[in-house]
């Protein structure tokens, strides 16, 4: 099964076995199949952090598109440390379109995803790397993620603090990687919280607005915005030929902003910088690859840049993974021999080591 449809970026080559599985039982046919042929194993949701080799996937790929619906629960307690009795609780299944997932709270007036708003992919793969923009993180509304363990073949839930959530990371995509296959999500929405505008970007869209924006005001210009800059996927718009964001935005110590300054020959104020974990300094990865010469619609075979966002890498038509490699490979280069810092991407790869 060819496996380049399944993901946005449109390339790799095929899963020698694939099966959808639209319901959770049908995980214990799934995985007993592989076991006994000792294949490996791998969980597909959208394919929108995703980039697949030529060669493809020797083992089986489970397209774990698991339900469709988000179901409230009225009376549930808050997580720790957050005692908020005003909470609305909510359980949606992996298989649901997390943009669907968006518009359903936010059309209820409640806030504390309307920022996540066009994010490409499925319920499912949010907690996985813990997606964020424009201020807000999914993390921040996780009360817990269920999952079959594929070792144990148990269902086992894991709440907001087993599952180890930081920038771009979670348990799913570090220490337990490749160990869970998640069915359902338990989110968590404080019902006084008031919507989120932190970025600039946001900021300006609401900028002279005479009333507060609601959640859902705030989810249409989010995708607003995200179509202006090639992030939401847009039939025919060949700059959403991505998997997003190609690289992580590098979080470093204090000291290597005075070494990024230097050798920008800039003053360290000007170069773009928010305070994250630990004490420690998020830079921006577009700022450093511009700063390396990478500009907007930069292509290099049938690989680019997205024309409307540096960080998006993008497949001009008919690419092969070899080609995102090449391009990748020359950012990440050229932006270490320039300022010392090693960037890091985002999407997952599969099909590029014999298991994996
Ligand atoms: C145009 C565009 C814009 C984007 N913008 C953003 C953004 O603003 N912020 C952001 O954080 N990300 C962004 N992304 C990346 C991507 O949309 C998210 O990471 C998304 O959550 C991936 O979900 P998916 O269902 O497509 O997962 P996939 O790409 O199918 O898989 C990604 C990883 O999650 C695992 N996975 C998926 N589903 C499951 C499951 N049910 N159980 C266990 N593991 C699973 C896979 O094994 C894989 O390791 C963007 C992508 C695109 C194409």
């Amino acid at each position: 099964m060819a496996l380049a449809p399944y993901t946005t970026l449109g390339v790799g080559g095929p899963a020698r076995w694939f099966a959808r599985v639209t319901r959770p039982p049908e995980l214990l046919e799934a995985l007993p199949f592989a076991r006994a042929r000792r294949l490996p194993l791998f969980v597909l949701g959208g394919g929108s952090n995703l980039l697949v080799s030529d060669e493809g996937f020797p083992g089986l790929v489970i397209h774990a598109v698991f339900g469709a619906r988000a179901i409230v629960h009225p009376a549930a307690q808050s997580y720790e440390p957050k005692l908020n009795p005003a909470t609305m609780t909510v359980t949606a299944d992996a298989g649901m379109v997390w943009d669907d997932f968006v518009l359903s709270i936010c059309e209820q007036g409640i806030s504390g995803v309307e920022c996540l708003a066009g994010i490409p992919g499925l319920v499912g793969g949010s907690p996985i790397q813990n997606i964020g923009a424009y201020g807000q993180e999914v993390a921040n509304s996780i009360r817990s993620v269920t999952a079959l363990d594929i070792e144990t073949q148990e269902y086992v839930v894991l709440d907001h603090h087993a599952c180890g959530f930081a920038y771009r990371r979670s348990v799913f995509n570090t220490a337990l990687r490749n160990r869970y296959i998640v069915t359902a999500v338990e989110f968590q929405f404080d019902l006084e919280a008031r919507p989120e505008l932190a970025y600039a970007d946001l900021v300006r869209h609401f900028a002279g607005a005479s009333a507060e924006p609601t959640p859902q005001d705030i989810y249409h210009a989010v995708r607003a915005i995200r179509a202006r800059k090639g992030m939401l996927l847009v039939e025919g718009d060949s700059d959403a030929r991505s998997a997003g964001s190609f690289f992580k935005n590098p979080v470093v110590e204090e000291v290597a902003v005075a070494r990024v300054a230097h050798a920008a020959g800039v003053p360290r104020a000007e170069i773009p910088h928010w305070p994250a974990e630990n004490g420690r300094l998020k830079l921006s990865a577009a700022w450093l690859m511009e700063r390396a010469g990478f500009h907007k619609g930069f292509a290099m075979g049938r690989a680019g840049l997205s024309s409307k966002h540096v960080l998006a890498i993008v497949n001009r038509g008919g690419a092969t993974a070899a080609e995102i490699v090449a391009l990748r490979d020359a950012v990440v280069r050229e932006v270490e021999g320039r300022f010392g810092i090693r960037l890091e991407q985002e999407p997952v790869m599969l099909g590029f080591t014999p298991t994996e």
